[in-house]
């Protein structure tokens, strides 16, 4: 998923490591739960062209995913290829790559190791890194005011997928996005190169969907024969690997801005409407936790309370442990009692 309208700064600089997706000021943090985020603002982006490629698309392997109730695509190979696609995909890829790691740089990686993550995350349809941290830096800039890209405020399903599907996007590719937003991300020439393909995510998107449909396909042959066993064994872990765990995966992530902006509990008093949900969070390893996220964007860990699990920070830690994190931002709580970072 692309946009043509995107034009790439040549000579990024390096990102304002106080910025506001890192660290809220006093009166975020602080300000009245039940402040108005200038309702009336918007200019009503529901009545925004449709982008049908993207709503095909989207319909599409919605429908597809339908197959995994036939029992021709069942079997266990296949949910096993569900599960460990949605670690590491809607774990490793997503919250932590895109979100943790690029977005708020709440630890540093190798850089193999974060280009790993990246190439992951961008075999989940959900945009290029450039494009995905500059929305979501974009959010935490405004969350619940006129210039987020998907407040609930306009509608559940607006904040949920809508937003996608509109041409919202030529208004938020341009040039000054990327300068305000995406900077640092663009001094990678990996990413920039990335960028610069035509339909970059489903390039990536196709290339690994068709890499996996031949590794099911020689690894069934491989177990069962070249008979029609290989092929029912292929299709099903295709099916269930690939097609529903791509959609699985988007909505988890999608509820991250639908959800967590309505419903659940707020610790802290932010100006935007962020809840933290236990749902959201048992679907996304931590992210749900989403009021403690826009308090301290900066940290690693969402986990403000002990009951507060936050599995995606203790995967940071286990990077940590391995070599593959160092700089690992700690809660605010903790930076300021002086403990290490
Ligand atoms: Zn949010
Ligand atoms: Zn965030």
């Amino acid at each position: 998923m692309t946009t043509e309208a995107a034009t790439i700064p040549t000579n990024p600089g390096q990102s304002d490591s106080e910025a506001d997706w890192q660290t809220p000021t006093e009166s975020q943090s602080l300000a009245s739960a039940s402040s108005p985020a200038q309702a009336g603002t918007y200019s009503d982006p529901t009545k925004r062209s449709i982008r049908w490629d993207y709503t095909i698309f989207f319909v599409t392997l919605h429908l597809l995913t339908l197959l995994v109730l036939l029992p021709y695509f069942f079997s266990w190979a296949g949910v096993a290829a569900f599960v460990i696609g949605v670690v590491v995909f809607g774990q490793l890829a997503i919250p932590i790559g895109y979100h943790r790691m690029l977005s708020h740089r709440s630890f540093r990686s190798p850089k193999w190791f974060e280009r790993t993550l990246v190439t992951l995350a961008m075999c989940t349809a959900q945009e290029t890194p450039a494009h995905w941290v500059a929305w979501h830096r974009m959010h935490h800039s405004h969350s619940d005011h006129a210039e987020d890209p998907h407040s609930p405020r306009i509608s559940f399903v607006w904040a949920h997928v809508r937003w996608l599907v509109h041409e919202s996007r030529t208004r938020m590719a341009t040039f000054s996005m990327y300068e305000k937003y995406a900077r640092d991300i663009l001094s990678d020439p990996y990413y920039r190169w990335i960028e610069k393909l035509p339909s970059p995510a489903g390039m990536f998107y196709l290339a690994h969907a068709f890499v996996y449909a031949l590794l099911a396909v020689g690894i069934s042959m491989l177990v069962y024969g070249n008979n029609a066993d290989a092929y029912q064994m292929a299709a099903s872990v295709f099916v269930w690997g690939v097609i529903a765990r791509t959609v699985w995966v988007w909505h988890i992530t999608w509820s991250v801005n639908s959800f967590t902006h309505v419903f659940g509990y707020r610790n802290y008093q932010t100006t935007d409407d962020s809840r933290n949900n236990w749902f959201v969070s048992l679907l996304t390893a931590g992210e749900g936790w989403h009021n403690n996220h826009h308090a301290d964007p900066a940290s690693a860990s969402v986990q403000h309370r002990w009951w507060e699990i936050d599995p995606n920070y203790y995967m940071i830690r286990l990077f940590g442990a391995l070599g593959l994190a160092t700089h690992i931002i700690r809660p605010r709580h903790v930076r300021k009692s002086g403990a290490e970072s």
